[in-house]
């Protein structure tokens, strides 16, 4: 089936959803529109014009890139400035561009999971929790012979999980009145009279990400002109979802041994290590890109060694004063780890959807222009 922009935007939304974006943040549809038809998508950490360029040339029409543009007021779109000559690029070439930012960084099985997992941490679990508000509390009026119909639909668009419970919902049953006006058509009772109908009351839960599709069902599936029903917002936070994790290393090993594996295992060709190399760790704590602001986080959990991607001086100063130790290893390939498991994970719902659309890698290394040299002594 050809898909639109606008139905892989509800699965970015589910994999990333937008009230995880942090609110200097710049995500979701930047360029392009929710109409345009989709057939391939290029998915990057950065968007430059080469890989605007690349897109182009292997048929793409969306590129899904981790870090947004237009972060600033923007007041002229020009060739000659950097993000200029990049949007003038996307625009000329008809390219659409999706960004999932701290978004995704901070979403169950986002980039900050996908870093845990390659450094093989285990007992992972999130180092600064996301705000309340990931779910919503759906209360809906219905006949009773329509109740188990309304409760599938429900179940069926994403509702009523709670942990590894489906299909979570209370109801209760009740009288419901109402008075059908001139232009109306009841499913029961007659225009002009008070009618006093045996309704049940059900209510679920539902992530604030997939209320409109649970709505969208649950009308269908009502048999009323107008079903009442309501939308409570509630003080809870997802389970999984923040900035940062932390986890055991398997076996017993020092700083030194845990710079190596990090660095064979994110691709990096160094790594800047602050702390003393000798010192044994069994708890690591992570975050991709600049992860500075989370260093007495870190370290209030028990941490030994805190790794990001890139540290100021200040930060190495405040870790050690706090007996962390840091490891920068640098933004790109503390983040480049979550590009193939995002691959994997869209291509399989796309196709789950029968989308007929192909999500490949940039092959455009942005974080090639890092060199290490060393002093000539
Ligand atoms: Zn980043």
């Amino acid at each position: 089936m050809q898909c639109q922009c606008k139905d892989l935007m509800v699965i970015f939304e589910e994999i990333a959803p937008a009230r995880l974006a942090e609110p200097w943040d710049n995500t979701g549809l930047l360029v392009g529109a929710a109409a345009d038809a989709i057939k391939g998508i290029l998915v990057t950490l950065d968007v430059t014009r080469e890989v605007v360029m690349e897109a182009a040339q292997k048929d793409a029409q969306l590129i899904l890139s981790h870090h947004p543009i237009l972060l600033q007021g923007v007041k002229s779109i020009l060739k000659s400035q950097y993000e200029g000559a990049i949007i003038y690029e996307l625009v000329k070439n008809d390219i659409a561009l999706y960004v999932m930012h701290t978004n995704f960084d901070a979403a169950k099985g986002g980039v900050n999971d996908c870093l845990a997992q390659a450094l093989g941490l285990k007992d992972i679990s999130v180092l600064k929790s996301a705000p309340a508000g990931a779910f919503l509390k759906l209360v809906v009026f219905a006949p009773e012979s329509s109740a188990e119909g309304i409760l599938q639909a429900l179940n069926e668009s994403g509702a009523g999980q709670i942990g590894g419970y489906s299909h979570c919902s209370f109801s209760t049953r009740g009288t419901g009145t109402f008075l059908p006006g001139e232009k109306t058509h009841p499913y029961t009772g007659k225009r002009g009279e008070l009618c006093r109908a045996d309704e049940v009351r059900m209510e679920t839960i539902v992530p604030v990400e997939r209320a409109a599709g649970a709505v969208a069902a649950m009308l269908k599936a009502h048999p009323y002109e107008e079903p009442a029903y309501d939308l409570y917002p509630l003080a809870l936070a997802a389970p999984g979802e923040g900035l940062g994790r932390v986890g055991f290393i398997e076996g017993d090993m020092d700083i030194r041994a845990f710079s190596a594996l990090a660095c064979e295992k994110l691709g990096a060709t160094a790594l800047r290590v602050f702390g003393d190399m000798g010192k044994r760790i069994q708890k690591a704590a992570v975050c991709c890109g600049s992860g500075g602001e989370l260093i007495e986080t870190a370290a209030s959990s028990g941490a030994d060694v805190f790794l990001t991607g890139d540290i100021k001086h200040h930060d190495a100063l405040k870790a050690s004063g706090l007996g962390l130790a840091l490891i920068a290893a640098g933004h790109y390939h503390t983040e480049r780890v979550a590009v193939r498991p995002l691959i994997a994970r869209l291509q399989s719902r796309a196709d789950k959807l029968k989308y007929n659309v192909e999500i490949i890698e940039s092959e455009i290394d942005t974080g090639k222009a890092q060199n290490f040299v060393g002093s000539p002594v």
